[in-house]
């Protein structure tokens, strides 16, 4: 094996590099775009319940938790059997919330999820419901978007801060109330979102940690075409200095 400072010399690991520093800029610059979207989300979801069923935007409540909020059906992934009992229910029971807004705001995050109806006995593919602590959706709304997150690598990231470039991707891409803010139409198969997830696949498990010019620049040519997709006025700015950041990373920047 080659002495690591001859590896990190060789141009396919500069290469897999700018890819990996690519995908920390753009996850920079939608950091503070999905902040911002994540509290309209909540607002927005405050106000359909309002409308819907009267109940005060003032109202909070952090007394239901997600077990008390969600049906124990076979359907949902949490629900799986040991010996026959449901683990996710054992303590909390689904009941009514005493403000009778917990359960409505459980709707909502289905409603918004993308792939809500793509359910089979196997998986679920709806919220993830195993991470998110529902107290705390009216205080901390980020535990909405813990929802639209996967699985596995994220019961700890309760802040935005602390989520990675792919549950980023993930919550902008699953909750359909991003759809707004790209240009692009994410109901198509093959879209900025699955694109720009796809690149950080590929960057995250290249086995060796390198990659070719070709890859490198359609790994930044994809993160660029994320960013300038974006249509929220607030984050014009910001998005151009992250794509002439990702620019100055590509060979003909
Ligand atoms: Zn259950
Ligand atoms: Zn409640």
């Amino acid at each position: 094996m080659s002495d690591y400072k001859e590896i990190i010399r060789q141009p396919e690991t500069m290469n897999w590099f700018k890819a990996a520093m690519g995908i920390k800029i753009t996850r920079d610059c939608l950091l503070e775009f999905v902040k911002e979207i994540n509290q309209a989300c909540y607002d927005d979801i405050r106000k359909e319940i309002k409308h819907q069923h009267g109940v005060p935007e003032s109202i909070v409540c952090n007394q239901c938790v997600t077990p008390n909020v969600l049906p124990c059906d076979p359907a949902n992934i949490c629900c799986r059997r040991k010996r026959g009992k449901c683990a996710f229910h054992e303590i909390h029971m689904p009941r009514n919330c005493p403000n009778k807004l917990c359960n409505e705001i459980c709707k909502q995050i289905v409603i918004q999820h993308r792939f809500r109806w793509k359910q089979n006995s196997l998986s679920f593919q709806g919220p993830t419901w195993i991470n998110t602590d529902a107290s705390k959706w009216c205080s901390e709304p980020w535990h909405i978007f813990k929802c639209f997150v996967s699985k596995d690598g994220y019961k700890d990231a309760n802040q935005a801060e602390c989520t990675d470039f792919n549950g980023i991707m993930n919550i902008i891409y699953n909750c359909e109330y991003f759809k707004t803010y790209l240009q692009d139409d994410l109901t198509k198969q093959e879209n900025v979102c699955t694109k720009a997830r796809d690149v950080g696949r590929e960057v995250r498990h290249a086995p060796a940690m390198s990659m070719n010019s070709q890859d490198t620049d359609k790994a930044i040519d994809t993160l660029e075409a994320l960013l300038q997709s974006l249509t929220h006025v607030n984050h014009q700015v910001t998005a151009k200095t992250a794509v002439d950041k990702l620019k100055q990373k590509s060979k003909r920047g």
